[in-house]
């Protein structure tokens, strides 16, 4: 490993455009990674992506404040910047940039926020008021600060990614939007951040969200009832678990399915383990 594998840190917007500048004015491509920290492999997944597509990697850690709801877990959300930084050690990250939340919002929480619109307020948007609203007004200041050709996020937060790519449309952003699959575990968890917090009894629960995807996605032929029941009844063997939704939603529109919906759409789920609450989804062909 040499120094030149190693990411370079930035704390501040200026220094960050300066360098950009400088990667352009070499004839550079620059693509965005953003995420909170706390880095996994699914992380690492969309750094190496952005790298591929041969770009200048910017990957952006910053815990936004303005996405976290009253008695949310801003506090206790992970926070490991040195081991971020030897995480994307030879994954071809040019430069990790880490404001503080001093440097996005010297004046306070942003008085100018993106709105998301009626997909907003469904499913994250509904346990998580203002989530998305917080979300998008991070990632569009990102987008104007870092102006990357392309930003990659990952399918683990599908409402997420459907909600930028339509801000990305919406407010005619000149950027592309690259989406990446989810990285499990080999027994079929989604890697998250938030996964350091189950205990083992809890990572052994918490495989009722895969699971309860994978009964869905069985049934989805037999049409959108059929597959809610499948993955109802899987929660309904699991205690340990608290669901908090379940749905079929379309692939376009984010929109429910209603029964004798076809084609391509979207499983999603949230739940609640111990303390932990915990998202994921699968694509389905409904017959
Ligand atoms: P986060 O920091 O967890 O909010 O996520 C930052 C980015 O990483 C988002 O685009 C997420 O969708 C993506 N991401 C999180 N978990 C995974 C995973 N297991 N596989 C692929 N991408 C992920």
């Amino acid at each position: 490993m040499t120094a030149l594998d190693r990411p370079r840190v930035i704390h501040t917007i200026a220094e960050l455009r300066e360098f950009v500048r400088a990667e352009r004015a070499a004839g550079a491509s620059v693509a965005l990674v953003p995420t909170m920290g706390a880095l996994h492999d699914g992380h690492v997944s969309l750094v190496e992506r952005a790298s591929s597509l041969g770009n200048t990697v910017v990957v952006s850690i910053f815990v936004n404040p303005l996405q976290f709801g009253v008695g949310e877990d801003l506090d206790r959300y992970p926070r490991t910047l040195d081991a971020d930084v030897a995480a994307l050690e030879g994954r071809g990250a040019s430069v990790v940039f880490a404001p503080s939340v001093e440097e996005m919002y010297p004046h306070g929480p942003s008085l100018t926020r993106v709105t998301a619109g009626p997909v907003g307020s469904l499913f994250e948007g509904a346990t998580r008021p203002g989530h998305f609203d917080g979300m998008l007004t991070v990632v569009a200041k990102l987008f104007n600060i870092v102006q990357p050709d392309v930003a990659v996020f990952g399918q683990k937060d599908a409402q997420q990614v459907h909600l930028v790519k339509q801000m990305v449309l919406d407010l005619n952003l000149p950027l592309r939007i690259e989406v990446a699959p989810t990285v499990r575990e080999d027994d079929g968890l989604a890697l998250s951040s938030r996964n350091r917090f189950l205990s083992g009894d809890e990572a052994r629960v918490a495989l009722v969200l895969s699971q309860a995807l994978a009964a869905a996605a069985a049934q989805a032929g037999q049409g959108v009832d059929a597959a809610r029941d499948a993955a109802r009844a899987v929660f309904a063997d699991e205690p340990g678990a608290v669901l908090d939704y379940f749905d079929i939603v379309s692939a376009d529109s984010f929109e429910p399915v209603d029964d004798g919906g076809t084609g391509a759409a979207t499983a999603i789920v949230a739940a609640r383990v111990g303390a932990t609450r915990l998202i994921d989804n699968r694509s389905l062909d409904l017959g």
